[in-house]
């Protein structure tokens, strides 16, 4: 016997839980999630910061429209999910190309002196600043209230939430998709692929033209907070050259070698030799050598190669949604994504701009390779 449904979303992530939160008024909706908890993989890893400023011109639109909603998450959470952080970005010789692109394209960043980002961060190695900027309005996301808030807004407005549903067999017959899990068989006329790293594997067990999404890993380690200093204040701090970034959490440093090596899905994890290659890049920015690794971890970053992500019906399926390829992005555009996603699925019209919409469009010229 198989559990009929309105809209059937695959993946228990930021993207399918917020968007399924969004949709729970009007439809009866139901979450696949493959693990036996929601977020495990890479919205449970990230490292949980809001930057305006992040991403191309569709990202930034998609940044400024999730605002609003993350300093007043109203059904989700009663106060905001946003605490002042910045971002302090940093240039050596090497890379003012990036730092000078990155710069152009942004609002509200301040160009500061090395000895004013000192003043920020004093463990910076002094010479090996040759530009810093900071924005200050780069905040902290509470990423789990906010997962854990969609999630109970979902169940509240009687949708529901399946784990350890890993979706084995995807097939569309009279209008319905059934879909094949451990844990039964379910149907429903829409289905809202929103499978992180796994959503290509999911296109193609559905017979959907898949998006050329890669996911790529991105690794992480947990440093004690460097001896003497109070980091609690500290912006997060970034190299422009996408060598690592850093900043406080919970009263230790996370650091990041800001890897983006290809990897087929799965359960990821941090490879030793590219947190230590990170690890020695970071030091060479900083006065402080790093003594101890107590925590390390990994997660997917997955992009479509237009980096861009993918949200929309698919041109070659019916009933067939994309939520996918929110890159580094995911937590900090999922107001937004998610409003898109069930004003689409709803057939109502969306605030974002038509550009923005097209560009986001699985049909994009982008995606036909
Ligand atoms: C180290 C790191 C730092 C990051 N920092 C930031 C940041 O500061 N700000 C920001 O905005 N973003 C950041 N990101 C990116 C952000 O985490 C992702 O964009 C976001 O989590 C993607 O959410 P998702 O729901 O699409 O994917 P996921 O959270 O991976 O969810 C997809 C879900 O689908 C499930 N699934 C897959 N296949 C199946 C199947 N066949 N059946 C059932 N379920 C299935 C999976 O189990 C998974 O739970 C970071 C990512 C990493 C790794």
């Amino acid at each position: 016997m198989s559990t009929g449904t309105d809209i059937l979303v695959i993946g228990g992530g930021i993207a399918g839980i917020s968007a399924a939160a969004r949709l729970a008024a009007d439809a009866q909706v139901t979450v696949l999630e493959a693990e036996p908890v929601i977020g495990h993989h890479s919205s449970g890893r990230s490292a949980a910061i809001f930057i305006r400023n992040y991403g191309n011109a569709t990202l930034r639109a998609l940044n400024a429209a999730s605002a609003p909603f993350l300093a007043q998450p109203e059904g989700v959470s009663d106060s905001s999910l946003l605490s002042p952080r910045g971002e302090l970005l940093l240039a050596t010789d090497e890379d003012m190309a990036q730092f000078d692109a990155y710069l152009d394209g942004s609002e509200g960043m301040e160009r500061l002196s090395a000895q004013q980002a000192l003043e920020l961060v004093p463990i910076l190695r002094e010479d090996a600043i040759a530009a810093a900027a900071i924005e200050w309005d780069a905040q902290d996301i509470d990423v789990d209230r906010m997962l854990q808030g969609f999630a109970r807004k979902l169940r509240h407005l009687g949708g529901s939430i399946v784990t350890g549903a890993a979706v084995q067999s995807v097939s569309r017959r009279n209008g319905l998709w059934t879909v094949v899990t451990p844990a039964g068989e379910f149907t429903a006329p829409l289905l809202i692929n929103a499978a992180g790293g796994w959503a290509d594997a999911v296109a193609k067990m559905a017979g959907v033209r898949p998006s050329g999404l890669a996911p790529l890993r991105r690794s992480a380690v947990l440093i004690p907070a460097p001896e003497g200093h109070d980091i609690t204040r500290w912006p997060l701090f970034a190299n422009a050259g996408d060598q690592w970034y850093a900043k406080p959490e919970a009263g230790k440093m996370m650091i990041s070698p800001a890897d983006e090596d290809p990897i087929e899905p799965h359960d990821v994890w941090a490879d030793d030799m590219v947190i230590a290659e990170g690890l020695h890049r970071f030091e060479q920015a900083v006065t402080t050598p790093i003594t101890r690794v107590e925590h390390s971890w990994a997660g997917m970053r997955t992009f479509a190669p237009d980096r861009t992500p993918v949200v929309g019906f698919a041109s070659d399926a019916e009933g067939f949604f994309w939520l996918a390829g929110q890159g580094g992005y995911g937590m900090q555009t999922a107001p937004a994504l998610s409003q898109l996603a069930a004003d689409l699925c709803l057939g109502r019209l969306s605030p974002l701009g038509k550009s923005v919409i097209e560009a986001l469009s699985p049909g994009r010229a982008a995606l036909n390779f």
